[in-house]
């Protein structure tokens, strides 16, 4: 175990390019959930801080430096970005782990891999072209220009702070807008240690990346309520991006939405069955299964499903619980006391319910004896895809296994589902491999893998689980506006009191 830390690190704020505490001269504290102990302190920021942060931004927008560089100028910036993350990588997963203990091995190469984000944004900071339109009307010269839409609010969650916020913000910054970042108040270290150690030292200038910590309900709702945000980017629960989409849709902001799921991986008995279980297993145990795109329904074809449950349940029990900060541990704590505690919940709820408990089923203590917060792999079968087990987000290591007869049963349950997020498809079949993709009404499809993404390709969630798609080319759109200019090179004059709608 980490040794209780005599002193707790204290953190400051960033806005308009300065270190600052909350006005309030508020302050929280953060822990690390593997020791259960306070180790920093963060500004408690409210309303007046999350308005002095989206006036520097607008400002920052309007007429600072950031306004008047070239885009070419934007994607050199973004390419400092990438090198300082690429130096400072470890650190910052290091302190990730800390905040939210979530494994050292997932932390680092989520944060070695962020930088990617910022060379490939970066490079279509100058690729962002309107377009000339050949106007229905003679003497007429039309075009339309791509313009970024201003400021942006980004609120994130607990489970992987930087990758998604990078996944907000080098889009953004490719198409000129400036930004005012919240983060969970579960994991706020790691993104001001970025400010730190990337932007402030990569001199982007001030009032282009601020961020306020505190409360969601508190500095989060005027960060969505402000008439002078034009975006917000919104990662977390669907209850509470529900909220944001009402309260952002007075000021008809462009919102966009990546929110929970209940994702189906389907593993039919013409799979690689080694491949499917290690799949199956990484679904769900690893980050235990504290991901949006966790694999919680396991879905089995009948013919294989005793043969699976039986392999799949050998290679959990394997499963390493131990200190998130140590490279060979497999599964860490659950992040938060509340997130514990719905997990051990839903454990009874499906006990209650009628599913069976094959392995696990309550809470653990880690191999070296120390931590808290652990509950054990655990997996359900005979689940009903009714029961709330199946239907509901645990966020936690928790596998409910679903019996189907083929494709059409398989379709018709992966389908029944409020949410949309990922699904994974186990097979050898390229025929069936492409129907089930096209028939998954989910953002992801993976077939034969699980849980992958790239700065490449687009994410985001079908249903319930959000609105509009990160990462991929298309994701700049969300920070663009298009601007329709008319130039009559032509007799002007005619009816004034018709309007031109005809040639
Ligand atoms: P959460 O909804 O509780 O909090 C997310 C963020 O919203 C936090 O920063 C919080 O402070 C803020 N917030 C809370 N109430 C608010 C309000 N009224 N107004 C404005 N902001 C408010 O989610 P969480 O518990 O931090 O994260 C877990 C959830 O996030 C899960 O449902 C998970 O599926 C989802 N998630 C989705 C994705 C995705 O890409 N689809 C990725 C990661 C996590």
């Amino acid at each position: 175990m980490q040794d209780r830390p005599t002193k707790l690190v204290e953190y400051q704020t960033y806005i308009d390019g300065k270190w600052t505490g909350a006005q309030s001269g508020k302050m929280f504290e953060t822990s690390d959930p593997y020791t259960g102990e306070a180790w920093a302190r963060i500004p408690e920021c409210d309303k007046v801080d999350a308005d002095l942060a989206v006036e520097a931004a607008s400002r920052a927008f309007e007429t600072g430096p950031w306004s008047k560089m070239t885009a070419t100028a934007r994607g050199k910036a973004m390419r400092r970005i990438a090198q300082l993350i690429e130096k400072h990588a470890e650190h910052l997963a290091q302190i990730e782990v800390r905040d939210n203990g979530k494994l050292i091995s997932e932390m680092a190469a989520q944060t070695k891999y962020l930088p990617e984000w910022f060379y490939y944004y970066g490079g279509m900071a100058d690729k962002i072209c309107g377009s000339v339109v050949p106007v229905d009307r003679p003497d007429h010269f039309n075009y339309i220009l791509r313009e970024p839409v201003g400021v942006c609010s980004f609120i994130t969650p607990w489970n992987s702070p930087l990758m998604l916020t990078g996944w907000k913000l080098a889009p953004a910054l490719a198409a000129g807008c400036t930004v005012v970042i919240k983060p969970s108040e579960y994991t706020s270290a790691s993104l001001l240690e970025f400010m730190k150690l990337v932007i402030e030292e990569a001199d982007i200038p001030p009032g282009v990346v601020n961020v306020v910590t505190g409360y969601g309900a508190v500095v989060g709702e005027p960060l969505v309520t402000h008439p002078k945000v034009a975006k917000v980017a919104f990662t977390g629960g669907t209850a509470t991006g529900a909220r944001v989409n009402e309260l952002a849709a007075r000021t008809f902001k462009k919102v966009s939405l990546e929110l929970g799921g209940k994702s189906p991986n389907i593993v039919f008995d013409d799979c690689i069955l080694d491949d499917a279980v290690s799949g199956a297993i990484s679904g769900i145990f690893a980050a235990t299964g504290q991901t949006c795109i966790a694999g919680s329904r396991l879905l089995v074809q009948e013919t294989i499903h005793d043969q699976f449950v039986e392999k799949l349940v050998a290679m959990a029990k394997q499963a390493r619980l131990g200190n998130p900060q140590l490279y060979e541990t497999q599964v860490g704590p659950v992040t938060t006391p509340p997130q514990y505690q719905k997990i051990l919940g839903y454990i009874d709820i499906a006990k209650s319910e009628g599913a069976r408990c094959v392995l696990g089923g309550g809470p653990a203590t880690a191999e070296d004896g120390g931590g808290k917060y652990f509950v054990k792999p655990t997996i359900f079968t005979g689940v009903d895809n009714k029961m709330r087990i199946a239907q509901e987000e645990v966020f936690g290591p928790v596998l409910s296994v679903i019996k189907f007869k083929d494709e059409d049963d398989a379709v018709r349950i992966a389908n029944d589902i409020a949410y949309g997020l990922g699904s994974g498809v186990w097979t050898q079949s390229v025929r069936r491999a492409h129907s089930m993709a096209q028939k998954i009404k989910a953002g992801t499809v993976w077939v034969n893998t699980y849980r992958a993404v790239s700065f490449t390709m687009p994410f985001g969630g079908y249903k319930a689980s959000g609105l509009g798609r990160e990462n991929g080319a298309e994701a700049i759109d969300g920070y663009l506006q298009s601007k329709s200019v008319w130039i009559n090179n032509g007799p002007g004059g005619g009816n004034p009191f018709i309007m031109k709608t005809a040639g």
